[in-house]
């Protein structure tokens, strides 16, 4: 018998992964329509292709103003879910996330979800096949040589195997187990098996902590807040070293203790064995992790023990604060300032802003913390939106690093050359080393040399793709561009007027490595960049070294900057940080400081004295003052001078219009057409805007970019005002889908 259509659902609106602000109709098909709910996946044809969509409201006619007809609405082509896979909160918190970056919902809520739970090669619960013996082996049965060894081998195990051990050890093929399930003998079962990224730090045992009296402080303020049930905002500013984690944990333990739930995000590459270890002692089966270096398959697993319920406290990556834990008490998010934090591509949002708008719907508390607060959050602690927590010593007593800047200039006067490692902090590695401690030495530029430049002709190698230098790596003679990865043999002439003067200009971690060998033969040293760390495992494998001191210096990039905690490291050296302070970008002075402050605190983290040697050509600039100094106020008052003057945030919100296209003519007529729309809209003239000019990297991948910034002091103008001016935009011709929105961008480039 045909199933009914029930009538107020034969329609659905649909939101679909792709860069259209908008929702799409599709007809339910007779006997879906009682089994269909919100939030249930969906299969749908869109264009030439088959894509994964969400529900998000029925409909019982067409929206008159979508000038629909009901013979242009397709069929969905399949339900993928009954038990409808993303939440209610979820639902709601993507679309307000959405709506709050001017992006696609559906692409929301896709990067809300676990990779592979939507894309065609989907991930599946793993299984597992094992064989037991059931009964007693009947003396008179007649048995086979590989069936005696099966059975001997099962036998020795305790009466169960997993399958492929019992092929691999009995050394025989499925066939003779098979024939002894058919008799009865043995039985065949298959098992969901839990896809563990902790695994190999179970059962380790873990020393308790006393806190101490202002963790003590800042925790009962944070578990008062939690017992009141309603939002409520922390800034947890506390010097490296000084405890946080464990005033997050015990948080996390109360929370729990309460009944409620929490989530703590973490940047790209902070998850230690440490902390792991820490973690499995305090919450044991109850912590998931969400993390970019676990494998799709524990991914999609931890994902289903939160969704079940079965894991009440997640610590994850940006993308983890869309977990869907119900109850949700607590958030915490740790090195709130850590870029990656932002997603830098579509759907552009902040995890840690996300964060708070979540805290806040749920009525749950949200901590930020860290040592080098981003303007933002410490101007909201300055305002009295966020109540301001401080730990302002190193546990322990343990001192400060003592940093010091070698001005690069006075170097190059007393050697006479451009020397990559100055006689100060060559010294102080021997030093350290022959003292028996570990140093660190931090580049952020990997390769060999920056860039080659023809000393003839004056031009520099760049690569066909992108409007940027190639980078020289020694290691396989190759130009490689560090945006599309494209690669040539280096020339032995340059290729503009054939003058063999070529000059490789600059320092990347590759040289900077092999200038340390040389001078210091008899030491270990490693190397951690992109480069050297390609394989999943590689880090940790090298960290883990360095941590047990097999390895005497570790040079690396900003990969070695933060978040590790290594007993023994007591010099800490920055070849360049002028590079960082260099770059077209509002940020770049906070970047600066806050790196400086991070590596510095990599330094005397046991009980040695650290100290910090940062060589530079502009000892003068303000960043790097207050950063020796350990000054976050000074830099504060400094920088925020600055922000102000140029309009830039926290006084000021930013977006920015990315047109991206092949063809340069058609990016600006674009852009033009844009902009002209947006003056329209601004029409009371409240927000200032700028361009369309070419970005500070005109060209990747072969393709244009044109970029329009808009400053507003009032935030709900500047998003009314794009949604005016993008609509309008479209009306008269403009390609939207080759704009990239970005509200709150972190770095204009
Ligand atoms: P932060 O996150 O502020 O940089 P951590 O939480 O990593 O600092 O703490 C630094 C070190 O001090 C860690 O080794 C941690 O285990 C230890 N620690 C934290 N709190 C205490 C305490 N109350 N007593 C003793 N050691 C502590
Ligand atoms: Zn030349
Ligand atoms: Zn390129």
């Amino acid at each position: 018998m045909p199933q009914p259509v029930l009538k107020d659902k034969r329609y659905i609106e649909v939101a679909l992964p792709v860069p259209l602000q908008k929702l799409f109709t599709y007809r339910l098909p007779a006997g879906l329509s009682d089994i269909a709910r919100i939030g249930s996946r969906v299969e749908v044809s869109f264009g030439k292709r088959n894509i994964t969509g969400y529900i998000a409201g029925f409909r019982g006619d067409i929206d008159p103003a979508s000038q629909l007809r009901d013979s242009d609405i397709k069929d969905i082509s399949q339900l993928l879910d009954e038990d409808p896979l993303v939440s209610d909160e979820i639902l709601e918190l993507t679309r307000w996330a959405a709506d709050y970056y001017a992006t696609s919902w559906g692409e929301m809520l896709k990067a809300s979800l676990p990779a592979g739970i939507s894309s065609s090669n989907r991930v599946r619960p793993k299984r597992r096949k094992s064989v037991r013996l059931i009964t007693n082996v009947d003396p008179g049965l007649k048995l086979t040589d590989q069936q005696e060894r099966i059975i001997e081998h099962l036998k020795s195990s305790g009466g169960e195997m997993l399958f492929t051990d019992l092929l691999e050890r009995a050394s025989v093929g499925a066939s003779p187990i098979n024939t002894l399930v058919k008799r009865g003998v043995l039985e065949i079962s298959i098992q969901e098996v839990r896809r563990d990224p902790l695994s190999k730090s179970r059962n380790e045992v873990v020393d308790a902590i006393k806190l101490t009296e202002p963790q003590t402080a800042a925790l009962a303020e944070i578990v008062e807040a939690g017992k009141t049930g309603e939002y409520s905002a922390f800034l947890l500013h506390g010097v490296t070293g000084s405890g946080k984690t464990e005033v997050y944990m015990r948080a996390m333990q109360a929370a729990l203790f309460n009944g409620r739930s929490s989530i703590m995000l973490v940047p790209e590459i902070a998850l230690t064995p440490v902390f792991s270890k820490r973690l499995l002692a305090v919450f044991g089966d109850e912590v998931a992790i969400l993390h970019s270096n676990l494998s799709t398959g524990e991914r999609y697993d931890e994902w289903r023990r939160i969704r079940n319920g079965e894991a009440r406290v997640v610590i994850g990556t940006r993308s983890a604060v869309f977990a869907p834990l119900g109850d949700l008490g607590l958030l915490i998010v740790d090195e709130e300032h850590d870029t990656s934090y932002r997603q830098n591509e579509m759907p552009y949002y902040h995890g840690r802003d996300v964060a708070v708008m979540r805290a806040r719907k749920a009525s749950a508390v949200i901590v930020l913390g860290s040592a080098t607060p981003s303007l933002e959050t410490f101007d909201n602690a300055h305002s009295g939106k966020y109540h301001y927590l401080r730990l302002p010593d190193r546990i322990g007593d343990r001192p400060m690093a003592k940093a010091e800047l070698i001005d690069m200039r006075d170097v190059f006067k007393r050697t006479g050359k451009d020397v990559v490692l100055s006689p100060q902090l060559l010294k102080a590695i021997q030093e350290t080393h022959a003292k028996g401690e570990q140093s660190m030495v931090l580049l952020n530029r990997r390769g060999f040399s920056t860039f080659v430049l023809c000393r003839s002709c004056g031009e520099s190698l760049r690569c066909k793709n992108c409007d940027i230098t190639l980078t020289y790596h020694r290691r396989d003679g190759h130009l490689i561009c560090h945006y599309c990865n494209y690669s040539v043999q280096t020339p032995s002439a340059c290729p503009f007027c054939e003058s063999e003067f070529l000059y490789f200009v600059g320092q990347g971690t590759e040289q900077v490595e092999e200038v340390l060998r040389k001078h210091f033969p008899s030491l270990k040293i490693a190397r951690v960049d992109r480069d050297s760390m390609k394989r999943k495992g590689d880090l940790a494998k090298t960290l883990n070294a360095f941590d047990r001191g097999e390895i005497d210096l570790l040079l690396g990039t900003q990969m070695i900057a933060k978040g590790h905690d290594f007993h023994n490291v007591t010099l800490v050296g920055v070849v360049s940080v002028d590079t960082g302070l260099g770059l077209p970008d509002f940020r770049a002075a906070e970047r600066t400081f806050q790196l400086l402050t991070q590596v510095a605190g990599r330094a005397g983290r046991g009980s040695l004295p650290g100290s910090v040697l940062i060589q530079t050509y502009y000892p003068e600039h303000y960043a790097l003052r207050h950063a020796v100094n350990q000054d976050f106020d000074g830099f504060y008052t400094e920088e925020m001078k600055y922000r102000h003057r140029l309009g830039y945030p926290p006084y000021f919100v930013l977006a920015s219009f990315m047109l991206v296209h092949r063809d340069l003519e058609y990016a600006l007529k674009n852009a033009r057409i844009l902009r002209d729309s947006l003056d329209r809209a601004n029409g009371d003239k409240v927000s200032r805007i700028l361009g369309p000019a070419q970005a500070s990297i005109s060209r990747i991948k072969n393709q244009y970019r044109q970029q329009i910034i808009i400053k507003c002091e009032n935030r709900r103008a500047l998003r009314t005002m794009i949604d005016t001016a993008l609509a309008e935009a479209e009306a008269r011709g403009c390609d939207r889908r080759i704009i990239q929105v970005e509200i709150d961008p972190v770095n204009l480039m």
